[in-house]
């Protein structure tokens, strides 16, 4: 049976391996639901590796699965890219203007290639099924409102699952450290549409409407007072109004406003109340004399790391690496629809920080890259810790 010090050798071993699959997909990236050339190397790879191999699964994902028996450990790497025009001077820069791997998901393609790579070397000694989940479209949604995790979920990708994994890597974290906290580390993300409708007119003459900015202006502070004034000071909430858009001369009084934003919460109480509270603000048009309509397009659940499988990668990581490897991290107000996977089954996703040099590098951003040397270590610890969470 390979030991943790073992897989970790056989990561190091696979390191130029890794880093040329990261920068190949990274040159070619692709949208989400897209993910053709990226999903059909995976698929190459692991069949020639002797998984049983499902693609087209959440339209361009794939299911892999290596070992038998009735305890099932999932790893997930989801693998688009973002509409960002890259602007890094790197040899293995973007081919495709407009499209660019400012997230770092072609690096989590590539250190599961490396993971599938040591687990179909131990394939007789899993002691149960390893199920590689290579899921599309993380970063959106498609037409119908849903994002890859979450059609990766509702096409049973994770029925029988015990427990699911996942790594991102981390642009602000210093290289090598390792964040794998318990709890909730990142929020549901919802987004809302609404309309403020008043009554166009001249603007001399306001009275003789409804002016659906002066409505808007009350409206956007009363959005504004909802995460100060009706939820627990002590619970995570952030509503953000991102664009406002209405009226198109200095004179005329326009017919409606329209707002959108972000809702973000870690639980779901406070994620609901946040949806009625909205509702009530938008509801305060009539006392202007107005009206609206609000649509509220629910997104992705928060991410909440399982507290015994966060505390088993922060054990595996520990034996490879030291404790002082770990670092703490704040939670994040940002979304992730692992969540949509940790939900179906317990399971945690760690952080690998993978900051690059003295560069300010938002994921993200058109400056986005990654000190590559420590892939090796996201694909030991994707192994080692699925290893220890099947034999339990
Ligand atoms: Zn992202
Ligand atoms: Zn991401």
């Amino acid at each position: 049976m390979m030991n943790y010090a073992e897989v970790s050798e056989r990561a190091t071993a696979l390191q130029d391996q890794i880093v040329a699959w990261r920068r190949d997909i990274h040159q070619h990236p692709e949208l989400g639901f897209q993910e053709y050339r990226t999903a059909g190397i995976a698929a190459e790879q692991l069949r020639s590796l002797g998984y049983e191999v499902q693609t087209g699964v959440a339209k361009t994902g794939i299911v892999a699965t290596i070992g038998e028996g009735s305890r099932v450990i999932a790893v997930r790497a989801d693998m688009d890219a973002l509409p960002v025009n890259e602007l890094n001077e790197v040899s293995y820069v973007s081919q495709t203007p407009g499209k660019m791997h400012a997230c770092g998901h072609d690096s989590h393609t590539a250190m599961l290639l490396g993971a599938a790579r040591i687990f179909a070397e131990m394939a007789n000694e899993l002691g149960g099924e390893i199920r590689l989940l290579f899921q599309p479209c993380e970063e959106t949604e498609d037409a119908e409102g849903k994002s890859g995790g979450q059609r990766m979920v509702e096409e049973g990708a994770l029925d029988g699952v015990d427990h699911v994994i996942a790594l991102h890597v981390a642009s602000d974290i210093p290289a090598g450290k390792i964040v794998a906290e318990s709890g909730y580390i990142m929020a549901a993300a919802d987004s809302f549409y609404a309309t403020i409708k008043g009554e166009g007119t001249h603007a001399a003459h306001p009275d003789l409407g409804v002016d659906p900015i002066f409505v808007a202006a009350q409206i956007i502070n009363a959005i504004h007072g909802i995460r100060a004034r009706r939820i627990d000071p002590i619970r995570p909430a952030v509503i953000t109004i991102g664009a406002i858009q209405g009226g198109d001369a200095n004179n005329v009084i326009p017919d409606s406003v329209k707002l959108r934003g972000t809702i973000r919460s870690y639980q779901d109480d406070i994620r609901e109340k946040l949806w009625r509270e909205l509702e009530a603000a938008l509801a305060l048009t009539r006392g202007f004399g107005g009206d609206y309509e609000l649509q509220i397009v629910k997104g992705c659940p928060s991410t909440y790391n399982d507290p015994g499988v966060a505390a088993a990668l922060r054990g595996v990581v520990t034996d490879l690496y030291g404790a002082e490897t770990l670092v703490s991290n704040d939670p994040s107000m940002g979304g992730e629809d692992f969540a949509f996977m940790a939900r179906k089954a317990p399971g945690a996703m760690f952080l690998l920080g993978a900051k690059r040099d003295d560069v300010h590098r938002p994921h993200h951003s058109p400056i986005f890259d990654l000190d590559e040397s420590v892939f090796h270590m996201g694909t030991a610890l994707l192994v080692s810790g699925a290893l220890k969470l099947m034999r339990g």
